[in-house]
């Protein structure tokens, strides 16, 4: 009978799972290993220990019974109903109850010698961190995760939604998967998350982001679950989205402005240089492949668009009551957009085609002329990303213009575009006396776009001196960045000392590394002195190291290593080593050394150590090779603090440093990495091994191996390893020839710079030759003048 009911009792026995549960304890190569066991399973890896259908439309209340050594910490989903000693000796038992079904992905159970610190209560209900307890203090603990109780009062306010679960329970893992995972009452982080003093200036606004998302899958995900992962957006475009709405109600519109700018650099860079997809598709060879920048910053911006359209008045009233209608069961896209048309009136499948089942976003091309006979500015907008091979069309929306019309005066205007009319072309007519002296496209934020916009250099320094929004300032930074003239240095560096907003001073830092004449560096220096936000020194460093000039590489080496130096922060450090190595050869191997080996106490959790791994990759000499080689067997790396991201990186430079050596050297180390691939204990040491393999190519040995570990490898991750091994196959024709070409387009580039900035110099002298010209003609005039009147005078006297 369709009906009918059985009940199943599995007895299972699990050794050594290839993936889904993680195993840590203290061995001869590293006796300070924390104690730990943890699950971890999205999208499919539940099914590596657990007999389940792991699909998340397939859901059950949990009852997890858990024998673990009565001095350790064991957790699950769901609420302790039992904890007591098991009858063996010097072991328990704990006894955790869901009472909600729960699809196997968010299913988790975690043992381990952690310290506790209390988050307080929300609602009544526990906030608590766990973390391990030979690598934290229960103060780390709480700088990082501190604010989950205050953030949990925002959301449940925000979303008008109770917290459904008995407690918030959060654990700090080591080794396993990386990243942070959003089980049900019990998320999970990766050790690299936790923040000392130093790093919590640099990086805790991002914890803060990556909590707040974790936590709105409570709602979007965990409590309502999607139907199938091709719905994915449901979860991860949400838990992004809400990112930016805490942002926004935390610190202002400024905040969301500059996360807007940032979300929309990292989709358009994924969709406009790597592939193009809808967000909603069938069409992908994995579950986990879905997880991209399209999933997570492109539906983001989706859903502030769509938020945008309904007002905030409608929107968070249906997004309320979609989270309550579907509280336990499972959703697809359109249920989603069926209650926001309900709640709101309007259609949104126009909406919903072009922008969730479709493909791409505008590129548009924007200009203006002034007529001062007929006192009018006209605003033209062009679409520019049609491509019918991609499947990219044009697509229906009004985009804002703010015009400053005249000194403080500011006008909004929308213009229409229909993709079925005039090509997906439109313009406005503004009545204006006077030349606009600002024109800001999308001033605040309510289309994903990108823009070719050129108002001229005047504009620009006013937009973004004077730019009313964030999102105006930065636009102004970056395209004074394209002009790369002695002009629009001096504009950048002059708008950075007076900034208020420290996104805006990211942006220009970066167009300032990107124009990177010597002035532009000299500037940078002087900000990177004056600075005192940790995250825009980061982005200084950055946009110093953009060049790999060696004057640039000097001023990184001395702003890193001298005394009083500005460059306190660890991801600084990171930073400024990374940009060191850009400067090929073995010059600075000794120094980068010297930071590979420093004590651990002086670093944290392998930050700077990352730095110097990469910056010896950078260097592409064999001395470089040598030490990251020796760095390379399980056991060689001293210390255990983020060492499963040490290991990685340095897979990740011998890669970098290789793609250049000698045909016999690379087949030496492709030996080597393959032997590592196969029998390397950390299942994540092996993935990078694989990677650096495909970018080796097709070296003898190596395309076999990479096709073995395809077959052994967990299911989710086949598909990327495929991609792999076809990678290899054409980096086959890459040989030492690509080499030398890329090697000579550095030189040619370093050359053109040299060439414009002494183009700059001449434009500078022809200024101030052409000056005084005019100044000595003015004089010669006057003179001439002066002497015609003494003439006229004594021609008067005589006559
Ligand atoms: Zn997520």
């Amino acid at each position: 009978r369709a009906s009918a009911c059985r009940e199943i009792t599995v007895i299972f026995k699990v050794v050594n799972p290839k993936s889904g549960f993680y195993f840590s304890a203290p061995d001869e190569e590293y006796p300070d290993l924390p104690v730990l066991a943890n699950t971890d399973h999205e999208t499919e890896r539940a099914r590596y220990w657990l007999p389940c259908m792991d699909h998340p439309s397939v859901r059950t209340t949990l009852t997890v019974e858990i024998h673990a050594r009565d001095d350790l910490v064991a957790l699950s989903n769901g609420k302790l109903v039992l904890e007591k000693p098991s009858g063996e000796t010097g072991k328990k038992v704990s006894k955790w109850k869901l009472d909600h079904p729960c699809p196997s992905y968010l299913l988790c159970i975690a043992v381990g010698d952690f310290i506790q610190a209390n988050g307080g209560e929300h609602a009544g209900k526990p906030v608590s961190i766990f973390g391990p307890r030979n690598f934290f203090r229960e103060e780390d603990l709480q700088r990082s995760f501190g604010r989950t109780k205050d953030m949990m009062d925002w959301m449940a306010s925000k979303l008008d939604v109770p917290f459904p679960w008995p407690k918030y329970y959060q654990f700090v893992y080591s080794g396993g998967v990386g990243g942070a995972m959003e089980n049900i009452s019990l998320v999970s982080w990766a050790d690299a998350y936790v923040n000392d003093e130093i790093l919590a200036g640099e990086r805790g606004w991002f914890v803060d982001l990556v909590n707040v998302h974790e936590m709105a899958h409570t709602f979007f995900g965990d409590a309502v679950v999607i139907r199938d992962f091709l719905h994915a957006w449901l979860k991860e475009s949400w838990a992004n989205y809400m990112e930016l709405v805490w942002l926004e109600d935390t610190y202002g519109t400024e905040a969301l402005h500059y996360q807007l700018v940032l979300e929309r650099d990292q989709y358009v860079a994924e969709a406009d240089k790597k592939y193009v997809r809808p967000l909603v598709t069938r069409h992908h060879d994995s579950s986990w492949s879905m997880f991209d920048s399209h999933l997570y910053p492109g539906g983001a911006w989706r859903l502030h668009m769509l938020r945008r359209i309904l007002g905030d008045e409608v929107f968070w009233p249906a997004v309320s009551i979609y989270i309550q209608k579907n509280l336990w069961n499972t959703v697809e896209t359109n249920e989603f957009r069926r209650i926001l048309e309900d709640h709101s009136g309007l259609p949104l499948e126009c909406f919903f085609d072009q922008w969730i089942y479709g493909k791409g976003f505008p590129k548009l091309k924007v200009s203006f002329t002034f007529n001062s006979d007929r006192g009018e500015t006209i605003i033209s907008v062009e679409q520019k990303q049609q491509d019918n091979a991609k499947g990219i069309g044009l697509f229906d929306f009004e985009l804002e213009v703010e015009v400053e019309t005249s000194e403080d005066v500011f006008q909004i205007v929308t213009v229409e575009l229909r993709s079925s009319e005039l090509e997906g072309k439109g313009s406005y007519a503004l009545r204006s006396e006077k030349r606009p002296l600002q024109v800001v496209v999308d001033p605040n934020g309510k289309l994903l776009h990108t823009v070719d916009f050129t108002p001229g250099i005047e504009i620009l320094q006013r937009t973004l001196n004077r730019g009313r929004t964030v999102l105006a300032r930065c636009f102004a930074a970056s395209a004074l960045g394209e002009l790369s003239s002695p002009k629009a240095t001096s504009a950048l560096a002059d708008a950075a000392s007076t900034e208020s907003f420290w996104g805006v001073r990211r942006s220009i830092a970066k167009a300032l590394g990107k124009i990177g004449s010597s002035a532009a560096v000299t500037r940078l220096v002087e900000l990177c002195k004056q600075e005192s936000d940790p995250r825009v020194v980061v982005s200084i460093v950055e946009a110093l190291g953009h060049h790999s000039d060696e004057s640039a590489l000097q001023n990184i080496e001395d702003l890193l290593t001298q005394p009083d130096s500005p460059l306190t922060g660890h991801i600084a450090k990171m930073t400024a080593l990374k940009m060191l190595g850009k400067q090929r050869g073995p010059s600075r191997v000794a120094l980068l050394k010297r930071y590979l080996e420093q004590p651990l106490e002086e670093q944290w959790w392998g930050w700077v150590r990352r730095g110097a791994v990469a910056a010896l990759g950078s260097t592409r000499c064999e001395e470089s090779l040598q030490v990251l080689l020796e760095k390379l067997p399980y056991g060689a790396v001293r210390g255990t603090h983020g060492l499963t991201g040490v290991r990685s990186s340095i897979v990740e430079a011998i890669a970098d440093c290789l793609e250049w050596a000698s045909g016999s050297r690379r087949g030496e180390v492709v030996e080597i990495l393959c032997h590592h691939l196969r029998t390397d204990k950390q299942y994540h040491f092996r993935m990078a091994c694989a990677r650096a393999l495909s970018r080796l190519g097709d070296v003898p040995g190596s395309r076999a191996a990479l096709h073995r570990f395809s077959l052994n490898c967990v299911n989710q991750d086949r598909p990327k390893v495929h991609r792999l091994v076809q990678n290899a196959r054409r980096v086959r024709s890459r040989d030492n020839g690509f080499a030398s070409i890329i090697a000579e387009n550095e030189s040619t580039k370093k050359d053109l710079r040299k060439l414009r900035e002494k183009v700059d110099e001449m434009e500078h002298r022809f200024e101030a030759l052409s000056k005084e010209w005019k100044a000595s003609m003015k004089e010669k005039d006057s003179n001439a003048k002066q002497s015609k009147i003494s003439l006229d005078d004594s021609t008067t006297k005589s006559a």
